[in-house]
């Protein structure tokens, strides 16, 4: 049974503490009952306005009338043998976004979705299909830290979050640099710089703002080494290409502290998976301080692609470790509960009939690739 929800009323994980603190000024009260809020919310896990014991006998009978502390409800929740914890979050209008928790011995990720389903169609990814329904809202975005905290108890700590559930991140802007405040923030999550990641298929003008507007780590999602087979694999990459791409990248390690990007490639085999590519691909980003994450494609029902062999991936691999670049391949966790990179797909109702359209696309078949 789903919680009926209070539309009336402000629900409090919508704002980063600047935003609080503007409701509060609003309201007559000091600046100050932001951090109060955020550490009640956050790290004290309450939600009851009457056990706030810091704050007035009046206020907080104005926040039990018009505020409200409601995170996604969990429709679904998963457990993999590796440990992965998945969680199907149901949304407004019955769609559903999908969040992951990766357990390894030193680290809590989460992977965090930011968007109802995607508008990119890379043609690699099953949330691609699934077309695009809407935007996140901060609250349900901060809400996955929230709801996945309290699932996990005390006992096991997010220490680290990534943006690459579904969505593109960079096309949810405020709402997603508001969410990522709220991680980042002592009062809040209290998670450093270097903990939170952002992933992009390449948004390039929101590349920029990024840079200047809030500094986390930047992750990018290349996948290919020519704009030819980019424009296929990324689409958006026809919008913006390579060219532009990597100069937004020299721009965000020229005034981020960390100086270091990292690129996703994502290993499909006979189609970006040769040396020759590997070669290329040092060649793309010998002036860009970089580390390689490679990704196994992770199969979905009727998927395009084929995943490299373990050979070809070690031998793409070594290329790139030997010429000094820092390369890591990515361990594939949770796939036996479709967890793993790509596989998310929740449940979405597609305003831009994706599904319909790539059926009636292949039925033809057209060619796609
Ligand atoms: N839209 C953002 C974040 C989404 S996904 C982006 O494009 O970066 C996070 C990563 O998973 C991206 O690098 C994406 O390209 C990759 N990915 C998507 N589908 C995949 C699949 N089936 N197998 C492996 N990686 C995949």
């Amino acid at each position: 049974m789903l919680a009926p929800v209070n539309t009336n009323k402000v629900n409090l994980l919508g704002f980063d503490k600047k935003g609080l603190e503007a409701f509060f000024v609003e309201l007559g009260e000091k600046p100050f009952r932001a951090t109060q809020i955020l550490k009640w919310l956050y790290q004290e896990d309450v939600t009851d306005f009457e056990q706030m014991t810091n704050l007035s006998k009046s206020l907080r009978q104005y926040l039990q009338e018009h505020c409200c502390i409601t995170p996604p409800e969990i429709s679904v929740a998963q457990q993999a043998s590796d440990g992965t914890r998945k969680w199907a979050l149901q949304m407004s209008c019955g769609n559903r976004v999908e969040t992951v928790f990766i357990p390894e011995e030193n680290r809590g990720t989460l992977c965090v979705s930011s968007q109802v389903g995607c508008a990119l169609a890379c043609t690699f990814c099953s949330t691609a299909q699934q077309g695009f329904n809407r935007n996140l809202s901060t609250a349900e975005i901060i809400g996955q830290l929230y709801v996945a905290q309290r699932e996990l108890g005390k006992s096991r700590r997010i220490t680290n979050v990534v943006m690459m559930g579904m969505g593109e991140p960079l096309l949810n802007f405020d709402n997603v640099v508001a969410a990522m405040r709220l991680m980042m923030d002592d009062f809040a999550y209290g998670l450093s710089k270097r903990r939170v990641t952002i992933s992009t298929s390449g948004v390039v003008p929101a590349m920029y703002r990024l840079t200047q507007e809030c500094d986390v780590s930047l992750a990018v999602s290349l996948h290919a080494v020519n704009d030819e087979l980019r424009n296929i694999l990324v689409p958006i990459n026809q919008k913006y290409p390579l060219k532009e791409l990597l100069a937004a990248c020299r721009d965000n390690v020229e005034h981020s502290p960390r100086k270091c990007i990292t690129f996703e490639y994502v290993m499909l085999a006979g189609i970006n998976d040769s040396v020759a590519e590997a070669k290329a691909l040092l060649r793309l980003l010998k002036d860009i301080p970089s580390k390689m994450n490679l990704i196994p494609f992770n199969p979905f029902p009727n998927s395009l692609y084929q995943c490299s062999s373990p050979e070809a991936i070690d031998r793409f691999r070594a290329v790139l470790h030997n010429a000094g670049m820092v390369t890591t391949v990515r361990k594939t966790r949770g796939e036996d509960i479709d967890a793993a990179c790509g596989q998310l797909v929740g449940k979405v109702n597609d305003k831009s009939r994706r599904a319909e359209k790539l059926k009636l696309a292949s039925s033809s078949n057209v060619p796609r690739i």
